[in-house]
């Protein structure tokens, strides 16, 4: 029986079309289940899309969809992508599914059974976009969310709850036990910090909202749905069949979870207490990546400088993206996105070291032996040369089971530069001179057996690239070569070399067009406002007692709305193509209640409404909650 590999990337969320962070956690993902397969393992890959949650059913609302069709257009993005991108997945798994569905009541019912779940009451302050609870020490000014800083809500409702408390002990002894369960170490001493100052039960059920998986029947209790990442994490085993057909189940325990650093808590504590509690076998690496940067600003929607992988993957090739993107960072650490770096890689360690090398080997082939690749007097001539590259690739490999991607490159690069400068050192063209052509084409022969082997070991990085490098210098791209000329430390059979066009033509200047730094970072100084400033306008909620036209104007409509003053405000606004007047009076809204008044086509306006404006037009800006007229907005 082969050796098993399962290994997996977060399910995304929903919330977001991908970006360049998830590109890396799936290509990292991709590469390494490759790695595997090129081992000889049965390797399962999985990843997928997390559906359900508050955030998705408001997201959905407020673009006049049900949660599901909402959910279902997201999900399809992001398998396009993959698709698109031929990431190697044996399943996408998608939250909505039914088997998952089962999966996770399952998993509900096999921890209540075994006594770790009970019904309490919960009180704390909810974040909505991240979905979590906070305490009252842990807010910023005693409203917002110390991770995003949106408000938070104080919710109080009737929630089962696991006991994570019962599992201190037992997570602490299995950090300490299993020495890299949790990666890179430095993540590890947070995790173990945290759980060290106590771990309090966990609220696993919502009931105040409906978008999720419900509790399992025999509760019979149907006002609660699954909290969002228990029903997520649940995607670890249930995609493997946990709770319905279990064929698959003989690859867990997952051998890695690869995570942003961002998720890392929610899978090295709650995860694996969850596993205990089902007394199932533990995961054996989690492993948290970080974040990108473009031009060493945070991307974000509003600055307008989120990379698009897509984009990146059609205007400078998807290998080289993906070559780029595990040599530029080491693992665990916050990488930086430029079209300057990218492009320096593709010319310098793609074209100058790699693609040149295989050109080079065709050019003196053809030109010394007619195509014709002997590897007999390799060792004869050149066993030193050989035998250090050998001893370079074996040490490599343990880059990759730490995930130190770029080191793992980086080794097999000085493999490429070995066999560069053995061109440059030997010169055949002067033992052709000199009428020694048998070393002559040792030579050449040397070359490509370095390129041979260092192409086995980036092929998971880089399947195409070498596998063009493999059809040319005739071997197969398989486990049967990889064992042969990597672990037996073997050389090619003779083979007939087949000229092959440049693998990657010099890229002259950015291809993108994006905004250059320089300026936005003159812009963004420009917009700055101190807080005094925003602190000027009195924003205030009000109620629309009622609306109406304006007759001759498309835009405008006339509406009255109570911010708890003597009688209620007159103010004109331009949502008229967007709402009917009708349909306002109660709504609640935002007022900027000290504008100068204003007379607009001939009415009078006093304060302004808070709208929201994209692509697909206004909307108005109102509190999550009613709210007492006149409460003031900061
Ligand atoms: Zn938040």
């Amino acid at each position: 029986m082969s050796k098993k590999a399962y290994i997996t990337t977060p399910i995304y969320y929903v919330n977001d079309i991908p970006h360049i962070g998830h590109a890396y956690t799936t290509i990292i993902a991709d590469s390494l289940a490759r790695f595997y397969r090129l081992k000889g393992y049965d390797t399962f890959f999985l990843t997928g899309t997390d559906e359900h949650g508050q955030k998705i059913e408001q997201a959905a609302a407020a673009r006049g969809k049900s949660a599901k069709e909402y959910a279902d257009e997201v999900s399809a993005k992001f398998k396009a992508l993959w698709d698109d991108f031929e990431i190697s997945y044996d399943y996408f798994i998608r939250t909505t599914d039914e088997n998952h569905k089962l999966g996770a009541q399952k998993a509900f019912e096999t921890m209540f059974k075994n006594g770790d779940i009970y019904k309490g009451e919960y009180e704390g302050h909810y974040c909505v976009s991240c979905e979590t609870f906070f305490t009252d020490s842990q807010l910023i000014n005693n409203e917002y969310c110390p991770d995003c800083g949106k408000i938070t809500t104080l919710v109080k409702e009737e929630s089962y709850f696991f006991r994570l408390s019962a599992y201190q002990d037992k997570l602490l002894k299995w950090y300490e036990e299993v020495d890299d369960c949790v990666m890179p170490k430095a993540k590890k001493n947070e995790v173990i910090n945290f759980v060290k100052q106590g771990l309090r039960d966990l609220s696993i059920t919502r009931a105040s909202f409906d978008w999720g998986i419900k509790l399992p029947p025999f509760l019979g209790d149907s006002k609660h749905v699954l909290y969002v990442w228990l029903d997520a994490l649940v995607n670890y085993i249930s995609a493997l069949g946990y709770g319905t057909d279990e064929k698959n189940f003989s690859y867990w325990p997952a051998s890695f979870h690869l995570v942003g650093k961002d998720i890392l808590r929610f899978h090295s504590i709650y995860w694996p207490a969850f596993l205990m509690s089902l007394n199932l076998p533990l995961p054996k690496h989690i492993a948290a990546h970080g974040w990108w940067t473009r031009n060493g600003e945070k991307m974000s929607k509003s600055k307008g400088n989120v990379v698009n992988p897509r984009e990146v993957a059609e205007v400078y090739g998807l290998e080289n993206f993906r070559y780029f993107l595990l040599r530029e960072v080491p693992f665990g650490q916050d990488g930086d996105f430029s079209q300057k770096a990218l492009i320096d890689r593709i010319n310098s360690d793609l074209g100058n070291e790699l693609g040149n090398l295989l050109n080079r080997i065709i050019g003196m082939s053809g030109k010394y032996n007619n195509y014709e690749l002997i590897s007999s007097s390799v060792l004869k001539f050149y066993k030193k040369d050989i035998d250090t590259a050998d001893a370079i690739l074996s040490n490599a490999e343990s880059f990759i089971h730490e995930l130190q991607t770029n080191k793992y490159l980086e080794e097999i690069w000085k493999v490429l530069t070995i066999a560069n400068q053995s061109i440059t050192l030997y010169e055949p063209w002067t033992k052709i001179k000199e009428g020694k052509l048998e070393e002559a084409n040792a030579i050449v022969a040397l070359s490509a057996n370095l390129l041979a082997k260092a192409s086995i070991l980036f092929s998971p990085i880089m399947p195409k690239t070498a596998q063009t490098i493999a059809k040319s210098l005739g071997f197969e791209l398989d486990t049967k070569s990889y064992e042969k000329l990597i672990i037996n430390k073997e050389l090619l059979d003779t083979t007939v070399i087949t000229p092959t066009a440049p693998l990657f033509p010099r890229i002259e200047k950015e291809l993108m067009n994006t905004p250059e730094p320089a300026i936005k970072e003159a812009k963004k100084d420009e917009q700055l406002i101190s807080a005094d400033k925003f602190f000027n306008s009195k924003i205030q909620v009000g109620t629309i007692i009622k609306a109406e036209p304006i007759e001759k104007s498309d835009r405008l409509l006339k509406v009255f709305v109570d911010i708890g003053e003597e009688k209620p405000r007159q103010i004109l606004s331009a949502i008229k193509a967007y709402y009917d007047a009708k349909t306002l009076e109660g709504m609640q809204v935002c007022v900027v209640a000290n504008l100068k008044p204003a007379k607009i086509m001939g009415f009078d306006s006093y304060g302004m409404i808070l709208t929201a404006e994209d692509k697909n037009g206004i909307t108005l800006i109102t509190p999550q909650n009613l709210k007492d007229v006149g409460s003031i907005i900061k």
